[in-house]
Protein backbone atom coordinates (compact mmCIF):
# COMPACT_ATOMS: atom_id res chain seq x y z
CA UNK A 1 0.00 0.00 0.00
CA UNK A 2 1.14 3.60 -0.46
CA UNK A 3 0.30 6.06 1.24
CA UNK A 4 1.12 9.44 0.10
CA UNK A 5 1.64 12.56 2.08
CA UNK A 6 -0.58 11.93 4.80
CA UNK A 7 -2.62 14.54 6.26
CA UNK A 8 -2.54 13.02 9.64
CA UNK A 9 -1.32 9.36 10.36
CA UNK A 10 0.08 8.70 14.05
CA UNK A 11 1.64 5.63 15.35
CA UNK A 12 1.71 4.30 18.78
CA UNK A 13 4.45 2.23 20.13
CA UNK A 14 6.28 1.29 17.14
CA UNK A 15 9.48 0.22 16.68
CA UNK A 16 11.99 1.84 14.97
CA UNK A 17 14.28 -0.27 12.71
CA UNK A 18 17.72 -1.06 14.50
CA UNK A 19 16.81 0.40 17.81
CA UNK A 20 16.82 -2.29 20.07
CA UNK A 21 14.06 -2.50 23.01
CA UNK A 22 12.25 0.71 22.69
CA UNK A 23 8.99 1.56 21.24
CA UNK A 24 7.87 4.92 20.10
CA UNK A 25 5.11 7.15 19.72
CA UNK A 26 5.32 8.99 16.07
CA UNK A 27 3.17 12.03 14.80
CA UNK A 28 2.43 12.32 10.60
CA UNK A 29 1.45 15.79 9.54
CA UNK A 30 1.73 16.91 6.41
CA UNK A 31 4.05 14.94 5.14
CA UNK A 32 6.57 15.52 7.71
CA UNK A 33 7.08 13.72 11.54
CA UNK A 34 5.88 16.30 13.78
CA UNK A 35 6.30 14.11 17.09
CA UNK A 36 9.09 11.35 17.48
CA UNK A 37 8.60 10.14 21.52
CA UNK A 38 9.65 7.30 23.32
CA UNK A 39 6.64 5.44 24.19
CA UNK A 40 5.76 6.00 28.08
CA UNK A 41 4.82 2.08 29.61
CA UNK A 42 1.70 1.97 30.61
CA UNK A 43 0.96 0.53 34.33
CA UNK A 44 0.22 -2.69 33.96
CA UNK A 45 -3.51 -3.38 34.78
CA UNK A 46 -4.73 -3.87 38.30
CA UNK A 47 -1.98 -1.96 39.75
CA UNK A 48 -3.05 1.80 39.24
CA UNK A 49 -2.47 3.95 42.29
CA UNK A 50 -5.73 5.75 41.87
CA UNK A 51 -7.42 2.44 42.83
CA UNK A 52 -9.71 2.56 39.70
CA UNK A 53 -12.29 4.92 41.26
CA UNK A 54 -13.95 5.77 38.01
CA UNK A 55 -14.90 1.85 37.63
CA UNK A 56 -18.24 1.55 38.66
CA UNK A 57 -17.91 -1.53 40.89
CA UNK A 58 -19.75 -4.13 39.61
CA UNK A 59 -20.64 -2.79 36.34
CA UNK A 60 -17.89 -4.13 34.00
CA UNK A 61 -19.78 -3.04 31.05
CA UNK A 62 -19.31 0.56 31.96
CA UNK A 63 -15.53 0.40 31.59
CA UNK A 64 -14.22 3.58 29.78
CA UNK A 65 -15.03 3.49 26.18
CA UNK A 66 -11.91 2.38 23.73
CA UNK A 67 -10.10 4.59 21.75
CA UNK A 68 -12.43 5.85 18.51
CA UNK A 69 -12.23 3.63 16.12
CA UNK A 70 -9.48 4.66 12.99
CA UNK A 71 -7.72 7.34 15.62
CA UNK A 72 -4.78 4.95 15.90
CA UNK A 73 -3.53 1.91 14.15
CA UNK A 74 -3.01 -0.82 16.53
CA UNK A 75 1.08 -1.13 15.90
CA UNK A 76 1.94 -3.78 18.51
CA UNK A 77 4.30 -5.39 15.58
CA UNK A 78 5.27 -3.05 13.09
CA UNK A 79 8.68 -1.23 12.47
CA UNK A 80 9.37 1.96 10.64
CA UNK A 81 12.25 2.37 8.75
CA UNK A 82 13.19 5.78 6.70
CA UNK A 83 12.59 5.13 3.29
CA UNK A 84 15.26 3.57 1.13
CA UNK A 85 17.56 6.08 -0.82
CA UNK A 86 19.07 4.48 -4.00
CA UNK A 87 21.90 6.27 -5.52
CA UNK A 88 22.16 4.59 -8.77
CA UNK A 89 19.56 3.47 -10.80
CA UNK A 90 18.62 3.72 -14.42
CA UNK A 91 14.78 4.57 -14.48
CA UNK A 92 14.14 4.95 -18.31
CA UNK A 93 16.34 2.13 -19.65
CA UNK A 94 13.67 -0.77 -20.62
CA UNK A 95 16.55 -3.06 -21.81
CA UNK A 96 20.25 -4.58 -21.03
CA UNK A 97 20.80 -3.32 -24.76
CA UNK A 98 20.00 0.15 -25.50
CA UNK A 99 19.99 -1.06 -28.96
CA UNK A 100 16.93 -3.24 -27.69
CA UNK A 101 14.94 -0.15 -26.51
CA UNK A 102 15.08 2.05 -29.74
CA UNK A 103 12.70 -1.28 -30.97
CA UNK A 104 10.25 -0.40 -29.16
CA UNK A 105 7.62 2.29 -29.46
CA UNK A 106 7.89 5.87 -27.60
CA UNK A 107 4.80 4.88 -25.67
CA UNK A 108 6.05 1.16 -24.87
CA UNK A 109 8.77 2.41 -22.93
CA UNK A 110 6.97 5.14 -21.39
CA UNK A 111 4.30 2.57 -19.81
CA UNK A 112 7.79 0.50 -19.00
CA UNK A 113 9.15 3.78 -17.62
CA UNK A 114 5.91 4.36 -15.43
CA UNK A 115 5.90 1.06 -14.24
CA UNK A 116 9.29 1.07 -13.35
CA UNK A 117 8.43 4.07 -10.72
CA UNK A 118 5.72 1.82 -9.57
CA UNK A 119 7.85 -1.17 -8.43
CA UNK A 120 10.68 1.37 -7.30
CA UNK A 121 8.34 2.82 -4.80
CA UNK A 122 6.32 0.00 -4.09
CA UNK A 123 9.31 -1.93 -2.73
CA UNK A 124 10.51 0.67 -0.21
CA UNK A 125 12.39 3.06 -2.37
CA UNK A 126 11.27 6.75 -1.81
CA UNK A 127 14.27 8.72 -3.21
CA UNK A 128 16.26 7.77 -6.39
CA UNK A 129 19.50 9.18 -8.24
CA UNK A 130 19.23 8.52 -11.75
CA UNK A 131 22.93 7.90 -13.01
CA UNK A 132 22.06 8.44 -16.56
CA UNK A 133 19.20 8.03 -19.04
CA UNK A 134 16.31 10.42 -17.69
CA UNK A 135 15.77 14.26 -17.26
CA UNK A 136 13.92 16.00 -15.21
CA UNK A 137 11.18 16.88 -17.68
CA UNK A 138 10.53 13.39 -18.37
CA UNK A 139 10.48 12.32 -14.33
CA UNK A 140 7.87 15.07 -13.69
CA UNK A 141 5.66 13.98 -16.52
CA UNK A 142 5.39 10.25 -15.45
CA UNK A 143 5.50 11.01 -11.39
CA UNK A 144 2.29 13.25 -12.91
CA UNK A 145 0.92 11.00 -15.60
CA UNK A 146 1.37 7.44 -13.80
CA UNK A 147 1.00 8.71 -10.05
CA UNK A 148 3.74 7.51 -8.00
CA UNK A 149 5.73 10.29 -6.35
CA UNK A 150 8.85 8.73 -5.79
CA UNK A 151 11.54 11.70 -5.61
CA UNK A 152 14.87 11.55 -8.61
CA UNK A 153 17.31 13.40 -8.44
CA UNK A 154 19.11 12.81 -12.01
CA UNK A 155 22.06 13.70 -14.34
CA UNK A 156 20.39 13.35 -17.70
CA UNK A 157 22.59 12.16 -20.08
CA UNK A 158 25.44 10.90 -19.06
CA UNK A 159 29.14 11.88 -20.72
CA UNK A 160 30.83 8.56 -22.22
CA UNK A 161 33.15 8.29 -25.24
CA UNK A 162 31.60 9.93 -27.34
CA UNK A 163 32.32 13.18 -25.59
CA UNK A 164 36.50 13.17 -24.95
CA UNK A 165 36.45 15.73 -27.93
CA UNK A 166 38.55 18.85 -26.12
CA UNK A 167 37.48 20.96 -23.28
CA UNK A 168 35.66 23.29 -25.73
CA UNK A 169 33.14 20.08 -26.99
CA UNK A 170 32.70 19.39 -23.41
CA UNK A 171 31.74 23.30 -22.78
CA UNK A 172 28.92 22.91 -25.12
CA UNK A 173 27.95 19.17 -23.83
CA UNK A 174 27.61 20.44 -20.01
CA UNK A 175 25.88 23.79 -20.91
CA UNK A 176 22.92 21.00 -22.59
CA UNK A 177 23.01 19.04 -19.16
CA UNK A 178 22.84 21.84 -16.92
CA UNK A 179 19.71 23.16 -19.29
CA UNK A 180 17.66 20.10 -18.56
CA UNK A 181 17.94 21.03 -14.80
CA UNK A 182 19.98 17.91 -13.40
CA UNK A 183 21.44 18.31 -10.74
CA UNK A 184 24.28 16.04 -11.55
CA UNK A 185 26.94 14.78 -13.75
CA UNK A 186 27.57 11.84 -14.43
CA UNK A 187 31.23 10.83 -16.09
CA UNK A 188 32.07 7.56 -17.80
CA UNK A 189 35.50 7.29 -16.44
CA UNK A 190 36.38 3.60 -17.91
CA UNK A 191 34.79 1.03 -19.47
CA UNK A 192 32.45 -1.36 -18.19
CA UNK A 193 30.63 -4.85 -18.96
CA UNK A 194 31.41 -3.98 -22.30
CA UNK A 195 35.11 -3.94 -22.47
CA UNK A 196 37.45 -6.35 -22.06
CA UNK A 197 39.71 -7.04 -19.06
CA UNK A 198 42.54 -5.76 -20.27
CA UNK A 199 41.11 -2.72 -21.56
CA UNK A 200 38.60 -1.80 -18.81
CA UNK A 201 40.22 0.59 -16.54
CA UNK A 202 41.70 3.04 -18.86
CA UNK A 203 40.32 6.05 -18.65
CA UNK A 204 37.83 7.27 -20.99
CA UNK A 205 38.91 11.12 -21.16
CA UNK A 206 42.49 12.77 -20.69
CA UNK A 207 43.34 14.08 -17.15
CA UNK A 208 42.59 17.44 -18.53
CA UNK A 209 39.14 16.48 -19.76
CA UNK A 210 38.44 14.98 -16.55
CA UNK A 211 39.75 17.88 -14.87
CA UNK A 212 37.60 20.16 -16.72
CA UNK A 213 33.89 18.62 -16.44
CA UNK A 214 34.94 18.20 -12.34
CA UNK A 215 35.78 22.10 -12.10
CA UNK A 216 32.97 23.58 -14.43
CA UNK A 217 30.29 21.29 -12.80
CA UNK A 218 31.12 22.44 -9.44
CA UNK A 219 31.36 25.94 -10.46
CA UNK A 220 27.93 26.06 -11.38
CA UNK A 221 26.43 23.94 -8.28
CA UNK A 222 26.19 20.85 -10.23
CA UNK A 223 27.60 17.77 -8.24
CA UNK A 224 29.96 14.70 -10.25
CA UNK A 225 29.03 10.89 -10.01
CA UNK A 226 31.97 9.28 -11.93
CA UNK A 227 31.56 5.60 -13.01
CA UNK A 228 35.10 4.12 -12.62
CA UNK A 229 35.67 0.41 -12.12
CA UNK A 230 39.43 1.37 -10.87
CA UNK A 231 42.68 2.21 -11.64
CA UNK A 232 44.28 6.18 -12.00
CA UNK A 233 40.06 7.46 -12.62
CA UNK A 234 39.70 6.92 -9.00
CA UNK A 235 43.01 9.03 -8.05
CA UNK A 236 41.62 11.88 -9.95
CA UNK A 237 37.82 11.51 -8.61
CA UNK A 238 39.57 11.69 -5.40
CA UNK A 239 41.88 14.99 -6.08
CA UNK A 240 39.58 16.57 -8.24
CA UNK A 241 36.59 15.97 -5.43
CA UNK A 242 33.73 14.53 -6.95
CA UNK A 243 30.75 13.65 -4.77
CA UNK A 244 30.99 10.11 -5.64
CA UNK A 245 32.70 7.33 -7.01
CA UNK A 246 30.57 4.21 -8.23
CA UNK A 247 31.27 0.33 -8.81
CA UNK A 248 35.24 0.65 -8.00
CA UNK A 249 35.57 -3.03 -8.12
CA UNK A 250 39.15 -2.70 -8.69
CA UNK A 251 39.36 -0.32 -5.50
CA UNK A 252 43.11 -1.07 -3.82
CA UNK A 253 43.82 -0.51 -0.04
CA UNK A 254 45.56 2.42 -0.45
CA UNK A 255 43.25 4.33 -2.49
CA UNK A 256 40.42 3.20 -0.56
CA UNK A 257 42.21 5.31 2.39
CA UNK A 258 42.49 8.38 0.31
CA UNK A 259 39.10 7.86 -0.59
CA UNK A 260 38.08 7.75 3.20
CA UNK A 261 40.44 10.69 3.62
CA UNK A 262 38.57 12.92 1.02
CA UNK A 263 35.08 11.69 2.38
CA UNK A 264 34.52 10.69 -1.28
CA UNK A 265 31.25 8.37 -1.33
CA UNK A 266 31.34 5.02 -2.46
CA UNK A 267 28.39 3.66 -4.41
CA UNK A 268 29.47 0.00 -5.07
CA UNK A 269 26.45 -0.91 -6.69
CA UNK A 270 27.79 -5.10 -6.27
CA UNK A 271 24.97 -7.33 -6.44
CA UNK A 272 24.67 -6.16 -10.29
CA UNK A 273 27.17 -7.95 -10.96
CA UNK A 274 26.54 -11.29 -9.17
CA UNK A 275 23.28 -11.18 -11.08
CA UNK A 276 25.19 -10.37 -14.55
CA UNK A 277 27.56 -13.12 -14.07
CA UNK A 278 24.54 -16.04 -13.99
CA UNK A 279 23.97 -16.74 -17.37
CA UNK A 280 20.70 -18.38 -16.65
CA UNK A 281 20.06 -15.36 -14.16
CA UNK A 282 17.25 -13.06 -15.12
CA UNK A 283 19.53 -10.76 -17.25
CA UNK A 284 20.97 -13.79 -19.41
CA UNK A 285 23.99 -12.62 -20.67
CA UNK A 286 26.34 -13.98 -23.40
CA UNK A 287 28.93 -16.04 -21.83
CA UNK A 288 31.98 -13.68 -22.13
CA UNK A 289 29.59 -10.95 -20.47
CA UNK A 290 28.81 -13.29 -17.89
CA UNK A 291 32.46 -13.88 -17.13
CA UNK A 292 33.81 -10.47 -16.96
CA UNK A 293 30.51 -10.10 -14.83
CA UNK A 294 31.91 -12.34 -12.77
CA UNK A 295 35.47 -11.28 -12.51
CA UNK A 296 33.86 -7.89 -11.41
CA UNK A 297 32.09 -9.92 -8.37
CA UNK A 298 35.05 -11.41 -7.25
CA UNK A 299 36.96 -8.12 -6.99
CA UNK A 300 34.09 -6.00 -5.59
CA UNK A 301 34.26 -8.00 -2.24
CA UNK A 302 37.32 -7.47 -1.93
CA UNK A 303 37.47 -3.00 -2.42
CA UNK A 304 34.43 -3.19 -0.30
CA UNK A 305 36.23 -4.76 2.43
CA UNK A 306 39.19 -1.94 1.71
CA UNK A 307 37.04 0.85 1.82
CA UNK A 308 35.05 -0.57 5.20
CA UNK A 309 38.11 -1.16 6.88
CA UNK A 310 39.46 2.34 5.86
CA UNK A 311 36.22 4.17 7.02
CA UNK A 312 34.87 4.75 3.47
CA UNK A 313 31.46 6.31 3.55
CA UNK A 314 29.26 3.99 1.61
CA UNK A 315 26.46 4.88 -0.44
CA UNK A 316 23.42 2.53 -1.36
CA UNK A 317 22.82 2.05 -5.14
CA UNK A 318 21.71 -0.69 -7.31
CA UNK A 319 22.37 0.22 -11.12
CA UNK A 320 18.97 -1.75 -11.77
CA UNK A 321 17.77 -0.61 -15.06
CA UNK A 322 15.39 -3.78 -16.38
CA UNK A 323 12.20 -4.59 -15.51
CA UNK A 324 13.48 -7.63 -13.93
CA UNK A 325 15.34 -5.93 -11.81
CA UNK A 326 12.63 -2.72 -10.69
CA UNK A 327 11.36 -3.57 -7.24
CA UNK A 328 14.00 -5.82 -6.39
CA UNK A 329 16.06 -2.88 -5.32
CA UNK A 330 16.73 -4.70 -1.47
CA UNK A 331 18.90 -7.53 -3.06
CA UNK A 332 21.69 -4.77 -2.57
CA UNK A 333 21.61 -5.25 1.07
CA UNK A 334 22.32 -8.76 0.50
CA UNK A 335 24.73 -8.40 -1.52
CA UNK A 336 26.36 -5.92 0.68
CA UNK A 337 25.92 -7.97 4.36
CA UNK A 338 27.66 -10.93 2.38
CA UNK A 339 30.97 -8.86 1.33
CA UNK A 340 30.96 -7.48 5.16
CA UNK A 341 29.28 -4.69 6.39
CA UNK A 342 27.08 -4.76 9.39
CA UNK A 343 23.24 -4.60 8.98
CA UNK A 344 23.58 -0.98 10.32
CA UNK A 345 26.23 -0.18 7.89
CA UNK A 346 23.95 -1.56 5.43
CA UNK A 347 20.98 0.08 6.78
CA UNK A 348 22.87 3.67 6.73
CA UNK A 349 24.50 3.36 3.49
CA UNK A 350 20.37 3.34 2.01
CA UNK A 351 19.06 6.26 4.64
CA UNK A 352 21.05 8.64 6.03
CA UNK A 353 23.92 8.19 4.53
CA UNK A 354 22.50 8.27 1.40
CA UNK A 355 20.44 11.62 2.52
CA UNK A 356 24.28 13.26 3.26
CA UNK A 357 25.54 12.21 0.24
CA UNK A 358 22.40 13.62 -1.48
CA UNK A 359 23.21 16.94 0.27
CA UNK A 360 19.66 16.00 1.91
CA UNK A 361 21.12 14.65 5.61
CA UNK A 362 19.07 17.79 6.94
CA UNK A 363 15.48 16.63 6.18
CA UNK A 364 15.56 12.73 4.42
CA UNK A 365 16.67 9.43 5.44
CA UNK A 366 15.86 9.55 9.08
CA UNK A 367 12.83 8.63 11.44
CA UNK A 368 12.70 12.02 13.53
CA UNK A 369 10.71 15.02 14.12
CA UNK A 370 11.14 17.93 11.23
CA UNK A 371 12.18 15.29 8.75
CA UNK A 372 10.10 14.28 5.52
CA UNK A 373 8.23 11.65 6.48
CA UNK A 374 9.17 9.28 3.79
CA UNK A 375 9.00 5.52 5.22
CA UNK A 376 8.69 1.77 5.43
CA UNK A 377 6.19 0.03 7.57
CA UNK A 378 7.14 -3.55 8.18
CA UNK A 379 5.57 -6.23 9.74
CA UNK A 380 8.97 -7.87 10.82
CA UNK A 381 12.14 -6.42 12.30
CA UNK A 382 14.30 -5.34 8.86
CA UNK A 383 17.19 -5.92 10.72
CA UNK A 384 16.22 -9.38 11.70
CA UNK A 385 15.07 -10.62 8.10
CA UNK A 386 16.84 -13.37 6.45
CA UNK A 387 16.78 -11.97 3.11
CA UNK A 388 15.84 -9.56 0.66
CA UNK A 389 12.55 -11.62 -0.38
CA UNK A 390 11.94 -11.69 3.66
CA UNK A 391 11.95 -8.05 3.81
CA UNK A 392 10.32 -7.35 0.31
CA UNK A 393 6.73 -9.81 1.58
CA UNK A 394 6.85 -8.08 4.64
CA UNK A 395 6.44 -4.10 3.63
CA UNK A 396 2.40 -3.23 5.15
CA UNK A 397 2.87 0.59 3.84
CA UNK A 398 5.22 2.46 2.25
CA UNK A 399 4.86 6.43 2.86
CA UNK A 400 5.96 9.32 1.09
CA UNK A 401 5.91 13.01 2.15
CA UNK A 402 5.56 14.79 -0.38
CA UNK A 403 2.88 14.14 -3.02
CA UNK A 404 2.95 14.41 -7.09
CA UNK A 405 1.93 17.57 -7.07
CA UNK A 406 5.16 18.80 -4.77
CA UNK A 407 7.04 16.29 -6.33
CA UNK A 408 6.52 17.62 -9.87
CA UNK A 409 4.63 21.10 -9.75
CA UNK A 410 0.79 21.93 -9.69
CA UNK A 411 0.61 21.18 -13.28
ZN1 LIG B 1 24.83 2.61 -13.97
Amino acid sequence: MLNKHPKALDYKAIRIAGIEGKRYDISIRDGRFTSVKETVPEEPAGQAGYSGEWLPEGEPGQREPAQPAGADIPQADLWISPGIIDLHTHLAWTDFDHADQLKRSSSEVEAMQGAAFGATLRTGVTTARDAGGITPQTIRHLVRSYGHPLRVETSSEMLGPADALGTKFLEGRLAEIYATGAGWVKIMATGGLGAPAEKVLDPVFSEEEFDFIVRHAHAHQIKVLVHTWGGVTIDWSIRAGVESIEHGMFLTADQAGRLAESRTAYVSTASIYRIAADPSGVLALPQVICDRAARAAEAHSRAIGYARSAGVRFGFGTDYATPALHGYNLQELDTLLDYGLTRAEAWQSATSGAAEILGRGHDLGRIAEGYLADAVIWNVDPFQARSADVLRESIVSVITGESEAELAGGR
